[in-house]
């Protein structure tokens, strides 16, 4: 129940004439809004029951390709329909566009009217349910850091990605002079999104030239997911409406720091968080070491989920605060995992694996489930590591390559188990698809090194 207006406020909205538009969205594989633009009269008479959408949508890469090799959908079965089932619960106005709001979609089969098993919603509305069924809920936050350029989309296009400008000149990390220089475009992004219903709490300078953050409130896993995904699209179309450009690729240049995207997690229990045990060591529950072991022990076979672009692995490399290494840490950002609010009721564990182009729901559900058999098998936590975790040789890689990322996907029993065959079978097809486009591609690199000197 993320939205701020009730179906009937929508429905008054519209007969004063205030709302003309609904925005009716579902999420897809790269965790994009896809879906239809309504008259609201339309929606508010029929269509608030259920649209159709092509199923190629849930089987297609960034450039909407129909590549072969997916069980549930392909030319040979015709591609149909899916039904996309309004979530009434998620209806918020959309403040930087007029007259419009906004709703999310469940995506159910045509036929059966079930969920589609490997639709991001649904992923993570399984591992939510995984959860409760053990007694918990998750609380989550997802930071999303993105590039901000001079230039407008379009002529970005245009000069064909080249001479790429961010809208400052030099590190801004926590910078208020800076920032102040970036509000023309920033603040309508915090005050567009809080009237939207978002928990905004800040926006930050980040540590390269034109890179920024954005803070979200924890909230219940489904609520931080759509939070995400709506905060990620209107930075792009605020971005694009006061003419420039926001990135949310990893590794825009090999000689910038990446954009990341960490993930905040803790548990609760009748509204008390379950992590804290004031009288444990850094206040941390033996719950939630159960649930850090298995976040830890099984991070290599989700890394895709964190990570699911050739771009996303350029991000991963030593002295960037992007970790390398599968172990964790107290307040230390060189390791995959960081201990923060320790001794305080908002202990928790940061995951900074990820990039700023993960999918939230994919990303969340992974790591549920990967904490979720940690409290299953009641694994050990190790202790944390200290001081430059990039040169531990005894902490376990995180996958360097898409390559690797793919096969310890394809071949993880334990998210087999948690989230299917049919679910890990299809991601692990959008993986192979990407590094198949990616390799048949004759790079800029390779030509510049060997046009005259191979
Ligand atoms: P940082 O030092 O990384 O800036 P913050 O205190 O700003 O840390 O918190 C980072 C994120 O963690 C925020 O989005 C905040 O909402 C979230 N957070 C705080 N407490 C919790 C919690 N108990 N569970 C999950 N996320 C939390």
């Amino acid at each position: 129940m993320s939205g701020t207006l009730s179906f009937d406020d929508l429905k008054s909205a519209v007969s004063a004439g205030k709302t003309d538009t609904v925005l009716v969205c579902f999420v897809d594989m790269q965790g994009r809004l896809m879906g239809k633009r309504f008259h609201a009269v339309n929606f508010v008479e029929t269509s608030y029951n259920e649209t159709h959408c092509c199923n190629y949508l849930l089987a297609t890469d960034l450039e909407m390709a129909t590549p072969d090799g997916y069980a549930s959908t392909s030319w040979e079965t015709g591609y149909g329909d899916y039904v996309m089932k309004p979530d009434l619960g998620t209806i918020r106005p959309v403040p930087w566009l007029e007259g419009t709001v906004m709703v999310l979609c469940d995506v159910l089969d045509h036929h059966t009217h079930a969920p589609v098993p490997h639709a991001p919603r649904a992923i993570l509305q399984k591992q939510i349910a995984r959860l409760d069924a053990l007694g918990f809920e998750a609380k989550m936050a997802t930071e999303l850091e993105f590039f901000l350029f001079d230039k407008s989309y379009d002529d970005i296009r245009k000069d064909g990605f080249r001479n790429l400008q961010p809208v400052s000149g030099y590190n801004e990390d926590y910078h208020i002079f800076q920032t102040t220089k970036e509000e023309g475009v920033m603040r309508p992004i915090r005050n567009h999104l809080f009237a939207a219903g978002l928990p905004i709490e800040n926006t930050k300078g980040e540590a390269e030239a034109g890179q920024e953050e954005l803070n979200i409130r924890y909230s219940p896993a489904l609520d931080c997911a759509d939070f995400h995904s709506i905060a990620k699209h209107a930075i792009k179309e605020i971005a694009w409406q006061h003419g420039h450009a926001a990135t949310f690729l990893p590794k825009w240049h090999h000689d910038r720091v990446g954009s990341s995207s960490h993930v905040h997690q803790s548990l609760w229990k009748d509204g008390a968080p379950v992590f804290v045990d004031a009288s444990a060591k850094l206040g941390m529950s033996k719950l939630m070491g159960h649930y850090m072991a298995g976040l830890i022990k099984y991070a290599p076979d989700y890394t895709y989920f964190l990570a699911p672009y050739v771009n996303s692995y350029k991000r991963f490399s030593k002295g960037t605060f992007a970790p390398t290494k599968t172990v964790w840490s107290v307040d230390n950002r060189t390791a995959g995992f960081r201990l923060c609010g320790e001794g305080t009721k908002g202990v928790r564990v940061e995951c900074r694996i990820g990039g700023s182009d993960l999918n939230p729901y994919l990303a969340q559900a992974a790591m549920l489930a990967a904490g979720i058999k940690g409290i299953e098998d009641q694994l050990e936590l190790a202790p944390p590591t200290t001081g430059d975790v990039y040169e531990d040789a005894k902490a376990g890689d995180i996958p360097q390559t898409l390559r690797k990322a793919t096969e310890t996907l394809r071949n993880s029993s334990f998210l087999r188990e948690a989230m299917g065959d049919d679910v890990i079978d299809h991601y692990t097809r959008a993986a192979e698809w990407e590094q198949e486009e990616f390799d048949r591609v004759v790079t800029d690199w390779e030509i510049a090194r060997g046009f005259e000197r191979a």
